[in-house]
């Protein structure tokens, strides 16, 4: 079935790449998803699978052992895992964020010590801005790094870090105002910490601990978490790119990564839901023929595609335009709120088709109906996303009376 988003222009290199994802996706990923994801179990296996594919170092740069391939072959990767199960594609995102913060802001010495290891997929990244009380607004973070001699000292509670227990490797936005003068920008004050620990739950570290996995509606499977730092020490040398004040740029770069990712996620699951439905409606049959055949379907059928289609194409223009190296918040802010708002309207009409078995867990639909959701809160929410186009559409088309 490959007859929905197509992308134009692709390498050898890259066809051979997705084609070869594909087939793991549907030989090792679909038939065993929804047994595990009603479990709620970790996809041990599929992840040993992904580490063979060399999958966890595709973005990382040939000369730390990566595949160094472009944020786009990424995210036709991560369009292909959603489409088998979102929460494998859970598992990379944040790995894949952290390795590109540490690429484009590390120092060498961070580069260095984590993106080998990174690239083999024996350190493994998550990342932390959100805190109980806050989750768009960035700029409220209360943790705090505060300097002792060749350290910092950090405290403060963080929640839903997607791989908060499995992760080694947690890149955590802290405040961090030593000096600064009365009046400094609440941003400017921010500092990511590179945060290493145990993976598992407990105290991972003197000072840190992963309380547990937070039961959730969906997105089952991966682990998301709180932290808790109660005067854990980090070298100074931990701070991502040696420099403090510098942690919400840099964050806000690694989302951009990440908003892409999550659009991909939104169309790979938009498929999956597309290709059940369209496979139902021909063989369930209602008044002599099959549903297929009736008009509201086959409209629903082509409302379905179109969505697939226009979030795919958006999709791949904003990895495009990041991996151009040019500013690409207009164009991620919008393929993450489309695809995402696409996805969830696409899975219920493919819902919708399946009648009342849409609601049996026998049913793949139903796990995409509770996994649709997240995509819409996730790396940040759809009126985050619609407050950065607004602000990013009057920058450029500025008044000029
Ligand atoms: C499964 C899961 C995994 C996650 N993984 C991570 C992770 O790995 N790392 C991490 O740091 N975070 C993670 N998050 C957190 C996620 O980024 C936040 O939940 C999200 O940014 C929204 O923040 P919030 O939940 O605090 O909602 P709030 O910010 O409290 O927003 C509540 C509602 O108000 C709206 N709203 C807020 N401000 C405005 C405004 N100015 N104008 C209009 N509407 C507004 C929002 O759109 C939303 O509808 C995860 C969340 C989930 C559910």
């Amino acid at each position: 079935m490959a007859r929905l988003a197509q992308t134009a222009g692709l390498t050898d290199i890259q066809q051979e790449i997705l084609a070869t994802v594909r087939n793991f996706v549907d030989k090792e990923i679909i038939p065993v998803a929804t047994e595990l994801e009603h479990r709620d179990e970790y996809p041990t296996e599929i992840v040993e699978g992904l580490k063979e594919l060399g999958l966890f170092g595709l973005m990382i740069p040939e000369e730390y052992g990566g595949l160094g391939e472009s944020l786009l072959t990424y995210a036709l990767c991560v369009e292909e895992i959603a489409r088998g199960w979102m929460s494998v594609s859970g598992i990379i995102n944040t790995h894949f964020i952290v390795a590109y913060m540490l690429k484009q802001h590390g120092t060498q010495e961070q580069k260095d010590t984590f993106l080998p290891r990174m690239a083999l997929g024996e350190v493994r990244g998550a990342f932390s801005m959100s805190e109980p009380a806050l989750g768009s607004d960035v700029s409220a973070i209360t943790s705090k790094g505060v300097k002792d001699g060749d350290e910092y000292v950090l405290n403060g509670q963080k929640m839903w870090l997607t791989n908060g227990g499995s992760s080694t490797l947690v890149a955590v936005l802290c405040r961090s105002d030593e000096g600064l003068p009365e009046g400094t920008a609440p941003h400017k004050q921010m500092t990511t910490f590179l945060v290493e620990k145990e993976a598992g739950f407990g105290e991972v570290r003197p000072g840190l601990t992963i309380p547990g996995k937070i039961d959730k509606m969906g997105y089952k499977g991966v682990d998301t978490t709180e932290l808790i730092m109660d005067g854990l020490r980090i070298p100074a040398n931990r701070v991502l790119g040696g420099t403090t004040g510098r942690g919400f740029y840099q964050m806000m770069d690694g989302v951009e990564v990440g908003r892409v990712n999550v659009a991909a996620r939104g169309c790979g699951v938009a498929q999956r839901a597309f290709e059940l439905g369209v496979s139902y409606a021909q063989q369930r049959h209602t008044f002599g023929k099959p549903i297929a055949q009736h008009q509201a379907i086959q409209f629903k059928l082509a409302e379905m595609a179109t969505k697939v289609e226009a979030a795919h194409a958006m999709m791949v223009n904003a990895a495009r335009k990041k991996d151009s190296g040019e500013r690409n918040d207009l164009e991620a802010g919008m393929a993450k709120y489309l695809a995402s708002e696409y996805c969830k309207e696409v899975v219920e009409d493919a819902f919708r088709i399946h009648g009342g078995y849409g609601f049996s867990k026998e049913y793949e639909i139903e796990r995409l109906y509770r996994e649709a959701p997240m995509l819409l809160i996730g790396e940040g929410t759809a009126e985050i996303q619609k407050m950065i186009i607004g602000r990013r559409l009057l920058e450029e088309y500025r008044f000029q009376g």
